[in-house]
């Protein structure tokens, strides 16, 4: 039985469908791909306002070169509890310009617009639950909402204040959007951006071709090898995506490059995976050429015995919220899993639901809003009655 009184900011949130979809559409309005900083912050502005407006208190922690790092924190009634962490991440894929040529929209339950499943809609949902907390005696644990500029490009920034934040955090709620089948995210693939830079000796190919190392030839060697590393069976993919090199057909390219993908499932996975991918660079396939590699980013991976409690509670609030979830893995990558890997339960795809992200099809489902913000509150709620 709860001991933790959340009822009235229950009864807040099931009245707050109207604001929410206001709120939503503010934040589809501003421009915010990851490099556009003014677009970015100026999301965060939003969202501090409605802070401000509720009287949840909010700091930011600036960043030079990308959106700074927006901080709403609600003070828990024990001392010294370890705080909940809810994430979001305010920048999207979309260029700036975007919201000009295709605003924010309603068709039925569906709203359209950039970025508005991936993730404003999470953002919403994740500061409704913080205002709809200042409607309920105090939590005994903190509860902190960490919402960060980067995701987009890899979290670079963000992984920074991630694990400032989330260090000694009892447990990390993100709000990505719920899966098309209204599932939730409890395992996801980690992955990396590897560039892979390959030197070799230039010459004339018709004049003098013996003395000339081709970097090309030598990286042709490795994309083989490296995605001969893919394993569909044990979730391990790799992927050269991108390749650039040479001067001109008549010279022996003195230089090549390429951009890899590799995604893994588990921690030991990404260990072995990084081994080879040494292993492949390092060698000389081609005498006189070498060849280096350095990760650009790269993403954890969500474990399902990192999901697995949480799974649980998040699964007996959705039903008192009037909905049924299970839990699903994705190969797409997300916060989620720095948080994982700092030994913090993780669960994801806590957002309202949505699909097509990415792209111009892009939709999220409104009706969803209210019942997934009460589920994280519940969620909440039982979390507090466990350490009461
Ligand atoms: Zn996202």
């Amino acid at each position: 039985m709860s001991t933790t009184d959340l009822s009235a900011a229950l009864a807040w949130l099931s009245d707050q469908g109207a604001a929410m979809e206001q709120a939503l559409a503010q934040l589809v309005g501003i421009d915010s791909n990851s490099h556009d900083k003014a677009g970015t912050d100026a999301v965060a502005d939003a969202m501090a306002a409605w802070f401000t407006g509720h009287g949840v208190d909010w700091e930011r922690a600036p960043e030079p070169a990308q959106g700074d790092a927006l901080v709403a924190r609600l003070a828990g009634s024990r001392p010294g509890a370890a705080p909940v962490l809810l994430m979001g991440h305010r920048d999207t894929v979309f260029p700036t310009g975007t919201v000009a040529q295709r605003p924010y929209r309603r068709e039925g339950d569906r709203a359209y617009g950039p970025g508005v499943a991936d993730m404003k809609s999470g953002l919403v949902l994740q500061a409704f639950v913080l205002m709809a907390l200042k409607h309920a005696p105090a939590l005994p644990f903190p509860v902190v909402g960490l919402f960060t500029a980067d995701e987009e490009i890899g979290s670079a920034r963000g992984r920074l204040a991630i694990e400032s934040w989330g260090r000694g955090a009892h447990a990390a709620l993100n709000a990505e959007p719920a899966r098309v089948t209204g599932n939730v995210v409890s395992a996801r693939k980690g992955g990396a951006t590897i560039r892979i830079a390959v030197r070799g000796r230039a010459a004339h190919s018709g004049v003098n071709h013996a003395e000339g190392a081709s970097a090309i030839g030598a990286l042709a060697i490795k994309v083989q090898a490296l995605h001969a590393l893919t394993d569909y069976a044990s979730g391990v993919t790799t992927n050269v995506g991108l390749i650039g090199g040479g001067l001109s057909s008549n010279t022996v390219a003195p230089e090549a490059e390429a951009r890899l993908d590799v995604r893994f499932c588990t921690a030991a996975q990404r260990l072995a995976l990084l081994e080879a991918v040494d292993a492949i660079v390092k060698r000389t396939d081609v005498p006189g050429t070498d060849a280096s590699f350095d990760v650009v980013s790269e993403f954890l991976p969500l474990e399902p015995r990192c999901s697995e409690a949480l799974l649980a509670l998040y699964q007996e609030s959705a039903r008192a919220s009037g909905f049924e979830v299970e839990g699903e893995f994705t190969g797409g990558c997300s916060d989620a899993g720095f948080t994982a890997a700092m030994g913090i339960p993780t669960l994801c795809g806590l957002g309202p639901v949505g699909a097509k992200a990415h792209t111009e099809d892009e939709y999220c489902r409104l009706e969803t809003f209210v019942p997934r913000a009460q589920a994280v509150l519940r969620m909440l709620g039982r979390m507090a009655d466990s350490v009461a």
